[in-house]
């Protein structure tokens, strides 16, 4: 149990967009208790913002995105997962484009940014969604459950004939150290003749070796090689961390994926906040308006309290 955390002070870092291939600047900015993550844009002459929360997700073939007020930013997940991994709770994010810069595409970018910033406590406790029973989504092979832990903890299995992936499992207990050194640094990954499809339809324009680790027919594309023997395990764990922000709030309790993605990772998180029975809420400041506004996370996650609620 710890209290609430934002940053110490304001910082900005700019790169390409993975998909888009536009450039785009971000500007991580210190927020009040219960805020949350949430993403700001300039829309005429006001501020519009756009908390990170489940209802806001948007389908998309490759990445995590959100829309609502106005505007969408996609590719938003390993931000996310820096922000979850070092617990910082309450940020705001100016973007000035649709898509969060891929940096060289892992999360460690955003990591050093963040603690060049620094965090700091703030005097609320931080909620935590504590599991009381499992809870499981599949699509054909591939599945996500979660399951009740003294402690928050992520165990990932992938499968690929690749010989540089074949069969990858990784355990992660949830921690700020844990994350720097074990996840934090993977990049995310593709097969040269998916990539070379994607830039024919238009995707992944802004896809560089310098940002993704790309798998030819028996061997790896880039010069630099692989930063772990299996990075591309730990890479799915940290887009796991960033998709599960979507929830609002920390949890505890023990993520088992198997082939998993994006999508279903999403789809756990929907199941999670449309089964209440299944979990309990510790450190939720105690109100008068009952259970609704137990889940309540801020002004600006009402949709998160009430889907928790119903
Ligand atoms: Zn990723």
């Amino acid at each position: 149990m710890r209290n609430q955390q934002t940053l110490a002070s304001t910082i900005t870092c700019s790169g390409v967009g993975l998909h888009s291939g536009q450039s785009a600047a971000i500007t991580l900015r210190p927020a009040p208790p219960d805020t949350g993550v949430v993403f700001v844009s300039r829309q005429g002459n006001v501020d519009a913002y756009l908390p990170v929360s489940i209802e806001h997700r948007i389908p998309t073939e490759l990445c995590t995105a959100i829309s609502g007020s106005g505007f969408q930013v996609q590719t938003i997940e390993h931000l996310l997962a820096a922000l979850a991994g070092l617990h910082v709770d309450n940020v705001f994010i100016n973007v000035t484009a649709s898509e969060v810069p891929v940096m060289d595409g892992s999360a460690a970018p955003f990591v050093r940014l963040i603690q060049a910033a620094g965090i700091v406590p703030q005097d609320r406790k931080q909620p935590f969604l504590k599991i009381m029973a499992p809870i499981e989504v599949t699509e054909g092979a591939k599945q996500v459950r979660i399951e009740p832990s003294p402690t928050p903890c992520v165990t990932y299995s992938i499968h690929y004939e690749h010989p540089f992936i074949k069969t990858q499992t990784y355990q992660y207990d949830c921690s700020v150290s844990a994350f720097e050194s074990e996840i934090a640094e993977a990049r995310t990954f593709g097969f040269l003749q998916e990539v070379q499809a994607l830039w024919a339809r238009g995707l992944g324009k802004g896809g560089t070796l310098d940002n993704t680790v790309v798998l030819s027919g028996d061997g790896i594309v880039n010069d630099s090689g692989l930063r772990f023997d299996n990075e591309f395990v730990r890479h799915k764990i940290l887009d796991l961390i960033g998709d599960f922000s979507l929830l609002g709030m920390s949890f505890i309790g023990h993520i088992i994926a198997n082939r998993s993605g994006h999508a279903l990772h999403t789809r756990l998180v929907q199941q999670i906040l449309k089964q209440p029975d299944k979990w309990v809420l510790l450190n939720a400041e105690p109100t008068v308006e009952g259970a609704r506004a137990t889940a309540h996370r801020s002004r600006f996650q009402p949709a998160v309290a009430l889907q928790a609620a119903s």
